[in-house]
């Protein structure tokens, strides 16, 4: 079949190189240039398959009044900039119970499980260079109810096949000597050894070579997708900016932007951009080796081969990037303040970056075919698209393939 695959990040990417390796022929439109220029671009960096826990749990609401008066820095709530955030507040507040965040955090955790063994096959494959390491992760924990609650998952994430450790702080501290030198307020951490780190754009770069070197892969930069031309229930062609390319099926993996194609084609998904965002710093001595992830300050560290990428922080205010600077500005504040010596602050270049997560309200992304036939989605893949990239395209790939 020809396929199209619209978007190309790292879903766009991924889903393209499962398409050709069960032997489709793949036209990928993007509206940028180059592949993986938006969310993909410069995220955490982590390969996050232990920590795939819900947003959307019961500990979130009564957090809810202090983040509605913008008392967390780390989160900035604009409710009133766009009114389509309050159906999906509604639907994310309806999955804040003990049961639906089992039951979500735990969907989730198998994908990501999925994509641990796949990202290792693709790379014996194919040995890409992406500062790809399984360098494992802590997670520092600020209060004994953190704990208690990282007890109960480990045994659910063990039961998935995920071994993690609770460990205390003296033995965090003993594991990764850099949190000698980090803020003091945690109590325990959370310590998954075969969590990985690697660089989502570097990834996608050398993926889209080899698929133009070695398959149908055909690549339509520049071009924006403005909706579907359909007829008898199925899919006949992408219509561009520019022109109409004739196809057999599609697959949207437009990210945060998937919704208004979706949407016109009878399917909601249902997609919030949430900000956030990144610096990268050159190390400095006493770099972490391990990837620490803070929850109380909603920040990550990630060691890739140019530098530390600490990266954090979620707006909700739709498609806002007009307050980028201040919000970078604090990130970076609040990341020297709580780990002085983890990277160079002093460094001219920051690379200051910001990308919009497409948050579903359960945290799990969509992944599928649509009513329409032909019409299939993998997108919705909120704050871990580089960590499910490879198993949600591997599945879509699969349900393309049984089209008759
Ligand atoms: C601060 C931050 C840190 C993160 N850290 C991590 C992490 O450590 N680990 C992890 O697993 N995930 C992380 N994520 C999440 C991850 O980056 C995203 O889930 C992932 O990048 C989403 O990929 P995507 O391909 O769906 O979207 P995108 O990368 O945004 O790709 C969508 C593409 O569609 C294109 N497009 C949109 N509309 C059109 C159109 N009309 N026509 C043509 N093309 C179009 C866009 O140009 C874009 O290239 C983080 C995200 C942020 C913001």
């Amino acid at each position: 079949m020809h396929v199209a695959v619209l978007g190309a990040g790292i879903i766009g990417v991924t889903t393209a190189y499962y398409l050709a390796e069960r032997g489709h022929s793949v036209t990928i439109i993007e509206r940028a240039d180059a592949v993986a220029t938006q969310t993909s671009y410069a995220n955490g960096g982590q390969l996050s398959y232990s920590y795939t826990d819900s947003l959307a749990r019961p500990e979130f609401l009564p957090q809810l009044p202090r983040l509605l008066l913008g008392l967390d820095p780390a989160i900035r709530v604009d409710a009133f900039r766009n009114l389509s955030m309050f159906g999906w507040g509604v639907r994310f507040l309806a999955q804040c119970t003990a049961a639906k965040a089992k039951e979500n955090t735990a969907a989730v955790l198998k994908i990501a499980m999925r994509s641990a063994t796949l990202i290792k096959e693709l790379q014996q494959e194919l040995n890409l260079d992406f500062s790809y390491g399984t360098v494992g992760k802590l997670i520092v924990l600020a209060s004994e109810e953190e704990i208690d609650a990282a007890r109960q998952k480990q045994v659910m994430k063990s039961e998935h096949g995920c071994e993690t450790h609770v460990l205390s702080a003296m033995e965090a501290m003993v594991l990764e000597p850099a949190l000698l030198a980090m803020e003091q307020s945690f109590v325990g951490a959370i310590y998954a050894e075969f969590d990985e780190v690697g660089d989502a754009h570097q990834f996608a770069v050398g993926l889209i070579e080899w698929l133009q070197a070695n398959r149908p892969v055909k690549l339509e930069f520049g071009r924006s997708v403005e909706g579907l031309e359909i007829s008898n229930g199925r899919v006949r062609s992408v219509r561009t900016d520019l022109d109409s390319i004739g196809v057999d099926a599609a697959v949207v993996c437009m990210g945060p932007w998937s919704g208004s194609l979706l949407k016109s084609n009878d399917v909601d998904p249902l997609i919030y951009p949430v900000r956030g965002y990144s610096v990268t710093l050159p190390r400095a001595e006493n770099s972490p080796t391990i990837s620490i992830t803070n929850l109380k300050h909603r920040m990550v560290f990630s060691q890739l081969d140019n530098g530390i990428r600490i990266a954090g922080y979620a707006d909700f205010a739709g498609f806002d990037s007009s307050r980028d600077k201040y919000r970078i500005a604090s990130l970076l504040e609040t990341a020297e303040r709580i780990a002085p010596t983890a990277a160079d602050y002093t460094a001219d270049q920051k690379s200051p970056w910001g990308g919009f997560r497409p948050l579903t309200p359960t945290g799990q992304p969509q992944v599928g075919p649509t009513k329409t036939k032909g019409l299939f989605m993998n997108t919705g893949h909120g704050s871990l698209g580089w960590t499910l990239a490879c198993a949600t395209a591997e599945s879509v790939a699969a349900s393309v393939s049984e089209v008759p």
